[in-house]
């Protein structure tokens, strides 16, 4: 094993004490590749390096997923970049998982081996503070993040608490599944706590990987709704897309749209669209932020111009089992079919680097296994 560190920390940059602290002792399971982050760099750099570890062990409740296909999730260039730091170094991303079920804990009871699962950014929570108790556990103060505080699915396997995995409906293919477990998931919270509601007005500000599920969930829940979609000035892949998907106006953040808009989701990484959602939207209407950080402020904003007549801005922070339970369902019977772009498990670097330039339509997925 010490070659096997030798090596690793010749590859990786990361430390002998990291690498002993990553490495489980007696590991027989054999090996897997694996792409990791070592610290915090520009994504510009491709700091994620391919290695081979040792394939995971379930604990009792846990089980091992052999890892089919992964999502590339915005998240992830925040993790890479320190706005949304890892808890310990190094780790493997990735919070879009889906596979099958490789190997079960001894007292793991929910899942056979083969079963198709996914898992989702939430990855364990305590089950017993004020916010678990309540629905809330997106908030619990001491979840864990898959891919965050937790090894996720940039590898050939990974292992979760059992309670923390979805059956994946059989309408979708493994690559097509796994948007649907973050942009999905959390595009369908934002959408519920927006107040949406049929012959209303919805605007989207940015139309990435969640926005183009959320237009579609929007079209079937609230067929006399109108859905307005803001993108980048002459992103031209993304609002074609929109057309395609059934928006009713399409314009560049900063536009005044034909209707004030009673609702918006803002999908973007920067802080300009808030405000110019709070311009355009209806009064008592709500603005909901769907994003972990922003790269840059929300810029200042005029009280009278957007925030008075009651209206108000409300952030989504992660997602509970529940959003994922509910919308898994939903969108198979819709059926939502994300638009994807498929990457190979080592070109994780480059679909990271397209994701960070708003050049890929729809959502990227590593693909690792058939
Ligand atoms: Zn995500
Ligand atoms: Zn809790």
């Amino acid at each position: 094993m010490r070659a096997y560190r030798d090596y690793l920390e010749r590859t990786t940059g990361m430390t002998q004490r990291q690498l002993h602290a990553l490495l489980p002792k007696g590991n027989e399971g054999g090996t897997m590749r694996a792409m990791v982050l070592g610290r915090i760099s520009l994504v510009e750099g491709k700091p994620l390096k391919l290695v081979n570890l040792p394939k995971p062990i379930p604990g009792r409740d846990q089980i091992v997923v052999k890892v089919s296909a992964c999502g590339v999730c915005h998240t992830e260039l925040d993790e890479i970049e320190g706005r949304v730091a890892p808890s310990q170094f190094p780790m493997i991303l990735g919070h879009e998982i889906v596979g099958r079920v490789e190997s079960l804990g001894s007292a793991a009871k929910r899942f056979r081996k083969g079963d198709r699962v996914g898992i989702a950014w939430i990855n364990w929570a305590c089950g017993k503070c004020s916010f678990c108790l309540n629905g809330g556990e997106n908030l619990c103060d001491t979840a864990k993040w898959t891919g965050k505080d937790a090894d996720g699915g940039y590898a050939e396997y990974t292992v979760v608490s059992e309670d923390f995995a979805y059956p994946i409906p059989e309408k979708f293919s493994d690559v097509e599944a796994a948007p649907l477990l973050c942009a999905g998931v959390i595009g369908y919270r934002a959408l519920r706590l927006s107040g949406m509601e049929d012959g209303k007005v919805l605007g989207l500000y940015g139309f990435g990987a969640s926005a183009h599920i959320v237009i579609q969930v929007a079209k079937h829940k609230y067929p006399d709704g109108k859905v307005f979609v803001f993108t980048r000035p002459k992103q031209e892949e993304h609002q074609d897309l929109a057309r395609k998907l059934g928006a009713d106006w399409i314009g560049a953040t900063g536009d005044t749209p034909p209707k004030k808009l009673d609702c918006a989701i803002d999908f973007t990484p920067v802080g300009e669209p808030v405000r110019e959602a709070l311009r355009n939207l209806q009064k008592g209407g709500r603005v909901v932020i769907n994003a972990i950080r922003k790269t840059t402020l929300i810029p200042e904003l005029d009280y009278t111009e957007h925030l008075w007549y009651e209206k108000e801005v409300k952030s989504v922070a992660n997602v509970t089992r529940r959003d994922a339970e509910e919308f898994l369902p939903l969108a198979a019977e819709i059926p939502i079919i994300p638009e994807t772009r498929e990457f190979k498990l080592e070109e994780a670097n480059e679909a990271l680097l397209l994701l960070k330039e708003g050049k890929i339509r729809g959502a990227g997925v590593l693909k690792i296994a058939e």
